[in-house]
């Protein structure tokens, strides 16, 4: 077998004729060996073991059990219709469901004859039952020769009415091994492998497909995790390594009049040791003569606006201009209000750019712009269009990255010769690790220290029946001059609905607090810009005492009069989005309150979301657990191409490998920066694999 066998395409395997091939190509992307060989089981099973339905115990999970169907009967109706078989074993009796298939199961599934059932079990009430379980007939199954951990690979909709079978699968790795057997070629360096004590290459794939052992298995899954994440980090470090050495940057080596006169006269406060630290990684970037690529992690009011600002005066020192891009019109506005009330008395010129300004107010913008008079552009989108230019952008403030695309963040590098110093600011605590791994082009500051003198946000839960007792508190506060939020969800899929709930609410609050005692703002996405504007104005002043919104204002919006957050249906909720907007409070001297309102009935993640908010305020802490919940590609809005579709490991579960296999990569180029040594020869032949693509190498070798 040639050493390219990898690549090999997937119709010569015996037993895969084209109309399959183009199947597994459509389905699941395999076009070569190479591609099926890692194809890794989802899970092994244990077909040698049998349960007895008396067992059973609530988590069983799999099970595989033998006995009879005596009843078959369709319950409820419409979307819950459903088909219902007794099962029993003479230990006890449990339930079969289907919801989708349900005629031909109860055309085809014989009564009183024994069949073997597989499939993962859950209790309701008292009984135990399996949801679309696989069934075949005891004799069918009895001819087929079981084997303890018989691999599961994963599958589709498509794959399985098209009748590729598990079964098939297997039986197409079995050939495909039995023809490339033992000719996989080692990757890592023995050096690498003892260190860790890594099985082989060839043990791991073999293992991985038909393990010989649990143990095996075992290590022949952390080495080809470790593997995976192991030339991951390999690419990104090097990526990095390019980016710093070979894409040129503005070099800001001075700190001029305009950053030590604000630093000396301006600030409004002393900044806290993480702000010095971050500001000082900052000079340090802008002023190497690369390209300053930076994410600045900071928690809800943990002060990344005033780094901004430092930032952009670091910039106008050397001659350049700055900009800093928000996602909403309401966050523009507030950035622009905030930092022209900081930079009042330094002669500086900022603008405001976002979709509502009027076209002659725009014009003089746009030749403010070119002229080099005005020194920091501050807007929405609207910064990033073609009519938009600047004189010298020396950096980009990026705030709340996570709404921007990476294209529209790459349109912001063509406004000049080079490209300005890119800074990404966001309130997504993101594990380091994982953060490396997502954004590895990226280098990262912290703010991990809030100011001082916050007091800690109480946050309770209570149920919709309590909302009477709710607004009574809310009464005391006001009374107290303090503000509230109270803000209802919004998704996209039940718009309508939810625009009614809000509406319905917003009544119920003006009910509940009538004029002229009180006042009460509205702010929804329906409403214009202008009315959104105004109202929200009315709320800042302090003319209004509560605002009803929905989570327009889940962002940056920095009241700190307002001391209540009230979060109805915070069950439908987001934990990152609920950790977000309890940010909006606490800004103030006052102890601060947020109240998560909820339904009685709540899934178990609905239930550990609002545990969790109850517990903790420690965004990190939060990020945690939501990373747990939803997976990482989810939680950044948006799936990374390459990095997050990995074929073994798991970057949220198999954090402690990733860690490892990144401390490896970098040990390793700190030794052999160009990987020149022979033993690393197979580790460069991969990286030359991966890079072809992407043109990366030449810098390299
Ligand atoms: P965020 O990181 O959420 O953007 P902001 O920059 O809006 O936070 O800051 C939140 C609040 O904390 C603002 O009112 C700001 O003036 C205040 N603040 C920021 N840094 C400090 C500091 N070092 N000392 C005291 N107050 C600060
Ligand atoms: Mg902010």
């Amino acid at each position: 077998m040639p050493t390219n066998f990898l690549h090999t395409p997937i119709d010569y395997l015996n037993g895969v004729g084209p109309a399959r091939a183009k199947l597994l190509k459509a389905e699941l992307g395999i076009s070569t060996y190479g591609d099926l060989a890692n194809l890794f089981p989802n899970r092994y099973i244990d077909k040698t073991k049998y349960y007895k339905i008396n067992e059973l115990v609530p988590d069983s999970a799999h099970v595989q059990i033998i006995g009879k169907v005596t009843h078959i009967k369709t319950m409820g109706d419409g979307r819950s219709s459903r088909l219902v078989a007794t099962f029993i074993d003479g230990t006890g009796s449990m339930e079969l469901v289907w919801f989708k298939g349900q005629k031909y199961f109860k055309d085809n599934l014989k009564l009183n004859v024994p069949y073997v059932i597989y499939g993962k079990v859950s209790k309701y009430g008292s009984k135990y039952n399996v949801a679309h379980p696989d069934v075949e007939l005891l004799k069918d199954h009895r001819s087929r020769q079981q084997s303890a951990m018989t691999p599961i690979y994963p599958s589709t909709e498509q794959l399985t009415k098209r009748n590729v079978t598990n079964k098939m699968m297997v039986r197409m790795m079995q050939q495909l091994f039995s023809e490339v057997q033992h000719s996989f070629t080692e990757t890592l360096s023995d050096q690498i492998r003892s260190q860790h004590q890594l099985v082989d290459k060839n043990t791991a794939m073999y293992n991985a497909h038909f393990p010989k052992s649990a143990a095996l298995l075992q290590q022949s899954i952390y080495r080809l995790k470790f593997e995976e994440l192991f030339f991951i980090q390999m690419e990104l470090l090097l990526q990095n390594r390019i980016r710093k050495t070979r894409i040129k940057g503005y070099s800001f080596e001075k700190v001029g009049k305009y950053f030590n006169d604000f630093y000396s006269n301006h600030l409004p406060f002393e900044l806290t040791g993480a702000q010095k630290r971050v500001v000082k990684e900052i000079r340090a970037d802008m002023g190497t003569g690369a390209h300053m690529n930076r994410l600045l992690q900071g928690d809800v009011g943990s002060g990344k606006t005033i780094v901004a600002v430092l930032t952009c005066l670091l910039a106008i020192d050397n001659g350049y201009q700055a900009c800093i891009m928000a996602p909403t019109e309401i966050l523009a506005q507030q950035h622009y209000q905030g930092v022209s009330e900081l930079l009042e008395n330094t002669g500086l010129k900022v603008s405001l750019l976002t979709g509502s300004v009027k076209t002659k107010a725009r014009r003089i913008i746009h030749s403010d712009l070119e002229d080099g008079t005005l020194n920091i552009l501050i807007g929405t989108h609207a910064l990033i269009e073609d009519k938009v230019r600047f004189k010298n952008l020396g950096v980009a403030i990026v705030d709340e990255q996570h709404r921007f695309g990476v294209a529209q963040r790459a349109k912001l590098w063509k406004k000049n010769d080079l490209p300005p110093h890119v800074l990404v600011m966001t309130a997504t605590p993101i594990p380091r690790t994982l953060a490396m791994s997502l954004y590895g082009d990226l280098d990262i500051s912290v703010i991990d220290e809030l100011p001082p003198g916050r007091k800690e946000i109480k946050t309770v839960h209570r149920y919709d029946k309590n909302r009477l007792g709710v607004f009574s508190f809310l009464k005391e506060e006001i009374s107290k001059g303090r503000q509230v939020y109270m803000v209802y969800p919004l998704i996209e899929e039940s718009e309508t609905l939810d625009y009614k709930d809000l509406m319905d609410g917003y009544e119920s609050v003006v009910r509940e607090f009538p004029a002229p005692q009180y006042q009460v703002s509205i702010v929804h996405g329906r409403m214009k810009p202008e009315d959104k504007d105004y109202e929200m104005e009315r709320f800042v002043k302090g003319e209004t005492q509560i605002m009803v919104a929905t989570t327009v204002i889940e962002v940056g919006v920095n009241v700190p009069n307002a001391s209540v957050m009230v979060i109805e249906s915070a069950e439908r909720f987001g934990l990152s989005q609920l950790h977000q907007l309890r940010g909006r409070v606490g800004r103030g001297a006052d102890q601060s309150f947020c109240i998560l309102i909820t339904s009685y009935k709540l899934s178990t993640e609905a239930k550990t979301r609002i545990e969790t908010m109850v517990a903790t305020t420690d965004g990190f802490e939060i990020a945690e657990v939501d990373l747990k919940l939803r997976g990482p590609g989810d939680m950044m809005g948006t799936r990374q191409s390459g990095v997050l579709a990995l074929r073994v490991a798991d970057i949220v579960k198999d954090n402690d490998i990733l860690a490892v296999a990144r401390n490896t990569a970098i040990e390793l180029l700190q030794k052999d920066a160009t990987l020149a040594l022979p033993e690393h020869e197979s580790i460069k032949k991969v990286l030359q694999f991966l890079q072809s693509k992407k043109g990366l190498w030449k810098y390299i070798s």
